[in-house]
């Protein structure tokens, strides 16, 4: 679609009303919707029309497509592009959503030529330039548990921003040229931290998952940004000032507002 036609439908798309019964849904289902001050829950209702316009969503393995369900995963994938201004996950157009946990068979080839076919139960998957796929029972429990540090909706919207620039590497589109070499040097040293950190089997509030790319490092980070701010804050004040910058957002400080 030309740019002005796509600018002018979208504009026209973000005024229009916004069901109570669709903002009852976000408040009951989405902990973080009550931490946004009224301007950005607006700009939100906005981006959650555009979403739901431009996104198709099917139910699958026998899972009919609620309000619910394209409301409680618009609301909390729109939460990464409040303040920024950016796209709407552009490469993806589609999202699947599962009953629960579903199976995905996986090729590996081992010594010898075989090739092993296992299967995975996952959550949810990200395809370059393809659908999102979800659990709805993963995201009902990644969404009202915010204080667990997962979210399979941040997450995979994660890996679907990091890949808009044409590469999956755990460094999304973040503006000037300048603003690269202090994420590389930031995110390297923590990404290596949280590697040795697993190896030797230290914990950390950044779950282990982050340690197999730094793809999944972005992605894993991202859910505790938004989860868990104030702890990530506190543990990685420089990945927490990283991440502030590229998300616009500053999570810590609106859940100390909000429990004033
Ligand atoms: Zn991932």
């Amino acid at each position: 679609m030309f740019g002005w036609l796509k600018r002018r439908r979208r504009g026209a798309l973000r005024h229009r009303p916004f069901p109570q019964a669709w903002e009852d849904i976000i408040e009951r289902n989405v902990p973080q919707w009550r931490s946004l001050d009224p301007d950005e829950q607006e700009q939100m209702k906005g981006h959650i029309h555009v979403f739901l316009a431009e996104k198709t969503f099917q139910g699958c393995g026998g899972l009919a497509i609620t309000d619910e369900i394209r409301l409680t995963i618009a609301a909390q994938a729109c939460l990464l592009l409040l303040h920024r201004e950016g796209d709407y996950f552009p490469r993806m157009t589609s999202i699947l959503v599962y009953p629960s946990h579903y199976a995905t068979p996986v090729r590996q080839r081992a010594a010898g030529g075989f090739v092993i076919e296992t299967e995975q139960t996952r959550l949810g998957e990200s395809w370059y330039r393809g659908p999102v796929v979800l659990s709805w029972d993963g995201v009902l429990h990644g969404a009202s548990d915010v204080g667990d540090g997962r979210n399979v909706v941040l997450h995979e919207f994660a890996h679907q921003l990091d890949s808009a620039d044409g590469a999956v590497d755990g460094a999304p589109d973040l503006g000037p040229r300048e603003r690269y070499a202090d994420w590389a040097r930031v995110l390297g040293e923590e990404y290596q931290d949280l590697v040795e950190r697993m190896h030797a089997h230290r914990g950390s509030i950044i779950r282990g998952y982050g340690a197999t790319s730094p793809a999944e490092f972005f992605a894993v980070v991202t859910e505790v940004f938004f989860e868990k701010p104030r702890h990530l804050k506190r543990k990685h004040p420089e990945l927490y000032e990283q991440f502030k910058a590229f998300y616009k957002q500053d999570p810590a400080a609106r859940m100390l507002n909000a429990e004033c």
